[in-house]
């Protein structure tokens, strides 16, 4: 059977992996797994080629007995708010998150509006691929009702934070799904907005979407000439949010999430979770705070499902993708925005003073090209050889490739899903320590390819 799904719904290069043949597949795939029947929310970013894939889903739906939702332009974090708020039996939500305008993809969102897991999306590519899917009656055919969830979503937001002061905050939305909406929450919760690439355009002429440093520039720029509080950064869909300090640079994304997940710690034991490539940092700001810290796999359906399992109260990933499951069960970047405005009031302190005292680390990357027939053999036997290795060792975790703690820092190796590569990451409290990890542990590699 072939595959349709990567790590975050299906996605492509519209016209190649991502047709409206497939689209409506999917629709119709996704009804018949639904048992022909209920309301499904569709939401979409501005893509050029998204009015016509949502007319292929949708049509896809219809055809299966679904009625639909259709919310237009909207967050990705909108549509699981959506699903949740109109008791929905699920959501899909067109969009390609951070890739370039000729991608586009397709994200669904059970009835609790979290994503898709690996097992309900082999469902939907069973019926796919087995053409499984079955054509509604004249009569049963589904309904489209269009639907503004934009002010309630609003409210459900704002509604989560009390702030004592008009922050002043710049919004950079990369002309994407939050260009409309982070500014207007931004104002109702009492900010002074300035807002750049706020203005939806699905060919994105502001910036790259990738929310990285080197495409942030600007928005440093901006923050620091009008004196704000705050920068913010999106990616394509703001499922992500990114946070530049009121000095004008971007902050680390491992430190952010730090703080982010410490301050939703109520009680002693509160579980939160992050992924295996996420900074020691998170783990000592955590138990400072007496919490726990669960890792798993990298990509935000793991996360949220670990949440689920755990009953964990935050979970997170360094890129900006964070689930305050108290809220929704998927990514929000826009609550992730308002949470980070509630910290600085609350502490009455600026983002880097906020920062500044958390431990140092550093962190370090390589990738060692590695034919794709090795990968396994490698992987299976990485764990044996670096405990060998490193004396230090003080423990093995296997929950996505092979993250070997040690002592005074870790390395983790991880081989690629779609490259001839195997990928290192090494971190510890100095440059010098992290590269002696890193360089050892490519040593091991290097004589097991
Ligand atoms: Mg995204």
């Amino acid at each position: 059977m072939g595959r349709l799904f990567g790590t975050s719904g299906v996605r492509g290069l519209v016209g190649k992996q991502i047709t409206p043949e497939i689209v409506i597949g999917l629709g119709q795939s996704l009804a018949s797994l639904l048992g022909n029947s209920g309301t499904v929310v569709v939401g979409k970013d501005p893509r050029t080629s998204s009015d016509m894939l949502e007319g292929c889903l949708i049509s896809g739906l219809l055809s299966g007995g679904c009625d639909v939702k259709r919310l237009g332009v909207v967050p990705t974090p909108a549509v699981s708010f959506a699903v949740k708020s109109l008791r929905a039996k699920a959501g899909a939500m067109i969009t390609a998150s951070h890739n370039p305008p000729e991608y586009n993809g397709v994200k669904f969102f059970d009835s609790s509006g979290m994503a898709y897991t690996p097992g309900l999306e082999s469902k939907v590519e069973r019926i796919y691929f087995g053409k499984k899917w079955r054509q509604a009656s004249w009569k049963e055919i589904g309904e489209v009702e269009d639907l503004d969830i934009l002010e309630d979503y609003i409210e459900a937001l704002v509604g989560t934070v009390q702030l004592s002061r008009d922050y002043k905050v710049v919004v950079d939305c990369g002309n994407g799904a939050a260009s409309l909406v982070t500014p207007r929450m931004l104002r109702e919760a009492g900010c002074k907005v300035i807002s750049l690439n706020s203005q939806p355009d699905g060919l994105f002429p502001g910036r790259p979407l990738e929310p990285s440093s080197e495409n942030l520039v600007e928005l440093c720029r901006v923050v620091r000439s009008t004196e704000s509080d705050l920068g913010i950064a999106h990616d394509g869909d703001a499922d992500r949010v990114v946070i530049v300090s009121e000095n004008g640079s971007v902050a680390s994304g491992d430190e952010v999430l730090a703080i982010v997940a410490s301050s939703q710690l109520t009680k002693k034991g509160d579980v939160i979770v992050t992924t295996v490539d996420a900074s020691k940092v998170v783990d000592e700001v955590v138990v400072n705070g007496g919490g726990k810290v669960v890792r798993t796999k990298v990509g935000d359906v793991s996360v949220a499902a670990e949440i689920n399992r755990r009953g964990a109260v935050f979970g997170g990933e360094p890129c900006g993708a964070w689930i305050f499951p108290r809220f929704s069960m998927a990514p929000e970047g826009l609550l992730g925005a308002l949470k980070v405005l509630e910290l600085l009031d609350v502490s009455e302190k600026k983002i880097s003073e906020l920062l500044e005292p958390l431990p140092q680390y550093y962190m370090l990357r390589e990738k060692l090209a590695c034919p794709e027939e090795k990968k396994a053999k490698v992987m299976s036997a990485v764990s044996k050889k670096l405990v060998k290795e490193f004396s230090e060792t003080i423990g093995v975790l296997k929950v996505d490739g092979v993250r070997v703690e040690l002592l005074d820092g870790w390395v983790l190796v991880r081989a690629s899903g779609t490259e001839p590569y195997i990928r290192l990451t090494a971190e510890a409290r100095t440059p010098g320590r992290a590269e002696e990890i890193l360089k050892k542990a490519a040593k091991v590699l290097k004589r097991m390819r």
